[in-house]
């Protein structure tokens, strides 16, 4: 770094501090502002991440150092603290507000660094309070946060009514995937082109160079394999993926959202969420386009409302919620869920186990470090909560398996959404099911050595037999949840339940 290029010898906006999730032009308030950032290697040696998300990280950091250029004042170090102690004194620092209490903490403990709103979410802090306050003891539904939100934005409004004469089109998209034969498109399945993919360059040679040599050295370990580069790690790559998305996938988005089949994880899902959880886009900008071009494209408006919901319904009230339950919120346990994630699952050994989704899933996962939501909820979380998994060991799981992971957004989606383990403050019921669900909506079942059907015996499928021994266990938690009445009175039912819970005792964590 040069005298000149030294932060805090330049223009009135200041240096920016940029976290490694805040890499688009958003973050800064002018075309020639100065940017501090900091690549901390110790953040992998504390934990296994994935391969490809280390990879990623590290990536998207360089290359918008490399975009900045003279700009950016880009610092490897063991920790930030480090190099905050480092700079000038008097310095101008600022940042956005970041996206782990962990990381705001920090922030609001280096002396000098002013802290600026949020960035890359669409509602804001204070509009979810003021929501959440107005709400008193009412639950907070996200479908009331995500009409507001179309309200505030004026998205997809006709006046005061959403266009189309209804707020969700749930109804209507939630098909499961096309039975082999018909309507079969040997690229996809269900008549999409694959996803945009990009190119690795000489930044990715060095990551992957950096990686390989830091394994080496004995500082990190990874879990999940190297692998092309599947994910955008620079704006113009983000964008290119999104505009792809938008012409020749966007339109098979709403009646797949939640199917899924062996051999194509992708489906016609966006592959966004790292691009916007990294802060290349912007969820409104995205939001604006497709609004624009269901408007001259003609788009199915099941799709496109269905994505926006995604967007400023799901994504940001997920966000708001991590700040609004605070940060005792992750170890939150009320299912009492005290078993250790097995070794299998922690290291994606996919090869160890024989129930064909959990074993595709887990493979998508090792290979990729992305499945899409159903495959997370109704699979990884719901085998997860069925056997009784701590759920901040699984949330740990998730944040470092999945390549869009982040604290803000595994916390709520995990401990909440998936395992229930706030004992309903999310969700109305626990996200638990059996084998039939995952037979309706994919096509794994076929070719797997279990039934899906069978409760009891050899064949007995892991998840309908762990399905009615986690009601079982928690007869007593779910007995007050008029949402969970007819489940409990079709396990007072099952004349097998002795026999089901033998055997799921002994099947307990072990590889199915
Ligand atoms: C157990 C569990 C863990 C999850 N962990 C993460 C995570 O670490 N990071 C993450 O970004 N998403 C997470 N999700 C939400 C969702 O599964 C992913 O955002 C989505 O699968 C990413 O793929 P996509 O970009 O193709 O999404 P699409 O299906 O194309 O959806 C579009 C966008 O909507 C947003 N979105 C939709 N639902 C959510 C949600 N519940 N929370 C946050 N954003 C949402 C994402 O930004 C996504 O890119 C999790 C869901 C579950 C059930
Ligand atoms: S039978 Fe059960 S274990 Fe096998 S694929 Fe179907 S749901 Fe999964």
């Amino acid at each position: 770094m040069t005298a000149e290029s030294a932060p805090g010898r330049d223009s009135s906006t200041g240096v920016r501090w940029l976290f490694g999730d805040q890499l688009g032009p958003h973050f800064l308030d002018a075309t020639d502002q100065r940017v501090l950032l900091i690549e901390s290697r110790k953040v992998f040696a504390r934990r296994r991440f994935h391969r490809q998300k280390a990879h990623l990280v590290q990536s998207a950091m360089r290359h918008r150092a490399a975009e900045l250029g003279d700009r950016c004042d880009y610092r490897k170090a063991d920790t930030y603290g480090e190099v905050l102690h480092e700079l000038s004194p008097g310095t101008p620092l600022s940042v956005c507000h970041p996206t782990s209490f962990a990381a705001r903490d920090l922030v609001m403990r280096s002396p000098g660094v002013r802290l600026l709103p949020a960035r890359g979410f669409a509602t804001s802090m204070a509009e979810f309070a003021e929501w959440a306050t107005s709400r008193g003891s009412r639950r907070l539904l996200m479908e009331d946060h995500y009409r507001l939100a179309r309200r505030r934005f004026d998205v997809m409004m006709d006046g005061d009514e959403p266009v189309g004469g209804q707020w969700n089109f749930d109804h209507d998209n939630r098909l499961p995937p096309p039975k082999p034969g018909r309507d079969k498109n040997p690229v996809t399945g269900i008549g999409v082109p694959p996803p945009w993919w990009p190119d690795e360059d000489e930044i990715d040679a060095e990551v992957r160079r950096d990686l390989d040599q830091w394994e080496r050295d004995g500082d990190v370990s990874f879990i999940g394999v190297d692998g092309p580069r599947r994910f955008p790690a620079s704006r113009g790559e983000a964008r290119s993926a999104f505009t792809h998305f938008v012409a020749h996938r966007l339109n098979a988005f709403g009646p797949y959202e939640d199917a899924m089949l062996a051999g194509d994880p992708w489906l016609a899902h966006s592959l966004l969420s790292s691009s916007l959880n990294l802060g290349l886009l912007d969820p409104l900008e995205l939001v604006r386009d497709v609004e624009k071009a269901y408007l001259e494209d003609d788009l199915p408006i099941a799709s496109v409302e269905g994505f926006i919901r995604q967007l400023i319904g799901w994504r940001d009230y997920i966000w708001n919620l991590y700040w609004h339950l605070g940060p005792d919120y992750r170890e939150r346990n009320l299912l009492h869920a005290d078993l250790d994630v097995p070794a299998w699952f922690a290291e994606l050994d996919a090869d160890a186990v024989g129930a064909n989704c959990l074993s595709s899933i887990l493979a998508d996962v090792r290979d990729h470090a992305w499945v899409h939501h159903i495959p997370r909820l109704m699979v990884l979380g719901n085998y997860a909560m069925q056997r009784g998994w701590r759920p901040s060991q699984v949330t740990d799981w998730f944040h470092r398996a999945f390549i869009d992971g982040y604290d803000w957004v595994m916390v709520p989606n995990v401990v909440g959404m998936s395992q229930y383990a706030d004992g309903g403050g999310i969700t109305t019921k626990p996200y638990a099911g059996g084998g039939a669900y995952i037979d309706r909506m994919s096509d794994y079942c076929k070719p797997c050595r279990y039934r899906p059907s069978v409760r009891v015996g050899e064949p007995a499928c892991p998840f309908t037999a762990g399905y009615w021994w986690f009601l079982d266990r928690h007869r007593a938690d779910f007995a007050g949840n008029h949402r969970m009445a007819q489940p409990l009175r079709g396990l007072d039912r099952l004349a097998d339940l002795p026999a089901l819970v033998e055997q799921e005792q002994t099947r307990g964590s072990s590889a199915p």
